[in-house]
């Protein structure tokens, strides 16, 4: 009996012992999601002044990516592709905008 007690014992302290070493690591991977996300969520929709990624459609409440300058208007999209896309027709595209009141 006391050695079983004793083998628990130890496996207790070494499972205690891994945990602890994960936890010690958690708050580094915690700061590392976290500052990419800070990364990831630089635009927000205040900052844009269209309602609607006009390459894709999809709301800009979704999610922004990247941004342009356009005739003195911040246009927001949801991915790079669809500012390239957006870029390659600019003056034609922008048409399509649908802009906040
Ligand atoms: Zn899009």
């Amino acid at each position: 009996m006391k050695i079983t007690y004793a083998a628990v014992v130890l496996l207790f302290v070494a499972c205690n012992t891994a945990s602890n070493k994960e936890e010690s690591k958690q708050p580094a991977n915690t700061d590392t999601s976290m500052s990419v996300k800070q990364e990831t969520v630089k635009f927000t929709i205040t900052m844009v002044d269209n309602k609607k990624d006009p390459s894709c459609g999809m709301p800009v409440q979704g999610g922004i990516e990247d941004t342009i300058h356009y005739n003195n208007k911040v246009i927001g999209f949801c991915s790079k592709d669809c500012k390239d896309a957006f870029m390659k027709d600019a003056a034609k595209n922008v048409a399509a905008v649908e802009w906040k009141k």
